[in-house]
């Protein structure tokens, strides 16, 4: 690897799955469903692939259908009004997104303020830009990890070049309010600054409410707002994300992006963009079935004696190990596929600031009720 990349190696994801499936233990490690989205958007998949449609090379920006659908998600749910001929992009993923307007965005010795814990690949897509990366790390304030405005405004300097935010935040579960959101926006407003929003979770808040940061005044025109199929469809192998900004920067993140990938995977894409316009009753049921995970889990694992954070949003519970005698989330995490069969991430790889991330560990959700069930009676174990 070079200098770069030298830091990054293997994903804590790939890592931690292949450790899930080496020793038969239950993974809540890596975000994924164990149960596919709904079956009519495979259906939906299977057509266009019957029917030819995305099997040779689609436009680039992606295929009409998906781009009209995405912009009508935009403001069916938010309010928000892009042109689906300029300002909306098809990528491989919200990762390939993330990448390619990082790339298209940061010059080398730029300054990029991320928030701390932050998603792995955002270190990584950071790196292959020659930007620097500024983690801002939120703390755990009462239940939640909170961001301290006055540290984000003081991280900003002549260097900055954009703001990486993510809500509903991975792995913390955190979900930015309205106040701290409109603050990031007139912060970015006041010292120019462009912003990237990954909000993959959208439709995963379950306490509060996601505020796209897009619709905050003066944030229109300088916010690159990035979301996926992934997590909205329960369907993670499908590689489907999007970007939806100004006719300018879109243009610019495309340039990056033809040369990523050229293209994205034509048959999915017609597929997500019918599970776009599923009725309301698809994303509210979403919504609650993992709501009632959420809850399902963390009171399994307070009981198990893990001091729990309750997530406001994501498929995802940051503990703290503290109480159970230990201070390692790296070694708890290695260690706790032979000790009870569940594997877990350690959040410390999601931080420069180890220490600060040390005693956290992330458990994932997005499972079936019994496997939950199971986990946490093993977890019980421990104590
Ligand atoms: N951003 C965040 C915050 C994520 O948790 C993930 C992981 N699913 C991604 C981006 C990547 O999304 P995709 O699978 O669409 O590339
Ligand atoms: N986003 C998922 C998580 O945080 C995993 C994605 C990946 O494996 N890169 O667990």
């Amino acid at each position: 690897l070079n200098r770069r990349l030298a830091e990054f190696g293997t994903t804590i994801f790939a890592e931690m799955s292949a450790l899930a499936l080496r020793t038969g233990s239950i993974n809540l490690g890596q975000g994924f469903p164990d149960t596919d989205g709904p079956e009519e958007i495979t259906e939906a998949a299977v057509r266009a692939l019957r029917d030819g449609r995305g099997n040779q090379y689609p436009p680039g920006p992606g295929v009409p259908e998906l781009r009209i659908a995405i912009a009508e998600h935009q403001r069916r749910f938010h309010g928000l009004a892009y042109d689906p001929d300029t300002e909306v992009l098809v990528t491989a993923g919200a990762t390939e997104a993330i990448a390619a307007a990082l790339l298209a965005l940061v010059e080398p010795g730029d300054e990029v303020i991320a928030l701390e814990p932050y998603y792995d690949s955002y270190a990584a897509s950071i790196a292959m830009a020659g930007g620097v990366r500024v983690p801002v790390t939120l703390r755990p304030h009462e239940l939640a990890f909170r961001l301290d405005l006055d540290e984000l405004r003081a991280a900003v300097t002549d260097r900055t070049r954009l703001l990486l935010i993510n809500t509903p935040h991975n792995p913390t579960g955190t979900v930015l309010t309205r106040a701290e959101l409109a603050a990031i926006a007139e912060l970015a407003v006041e010292r120019d600054l462009l912003v990237v929003t990954d909000e993959v979770y959208e439709h995963l808040a379950f306490d509060g409410e996601h505020v796209p940061l897009a619709s905050f005044p003066g944030m229109r025109g300088r916010t690159v707002t990035i979301s996926s199929a992934g997590k909205t469809f329960s369907f993670t192998g499908w590689k489907v994300g999007w970007v939806t900004a100004s006719p300018e920067l879109i243009s610019t993140v495309r340039s990056a992006k033809q040369f990523l990938t050229y293209v994205s995977a034509g048959p999915f894409q017609y597929a997500v963009a019918e599970a776009l316009r599923l009725p309301d009753a698809y994303f509210d049921g979403l919504r609650d079935d993992l709501r009632a995970k959420r809850d399902l889990l963390s009171d399994g694992l307070s009981a198990a004696g893990f001091a729990v954070h309750r997530p406001a949003g994501t498929y995802f519970v940051t503990t703290d190990i503290r109480p159970l005698g230990e201070e390692d989330g790296f070694a708890f995490c290695r260690a706790l596929p032979e000790r009870c069969g569940v594997v877990a991430i350690p959040n410390a790889v999601f931080y420069d600031h180890r220490d600060e991330g040390a005693p956290f560990v992330r458990f994932a959700f997005c499972k079936r009720v019994d496997v939950l069930d199971e986990a946490v009676a093993r977890l019980k174990s421990l104590a």
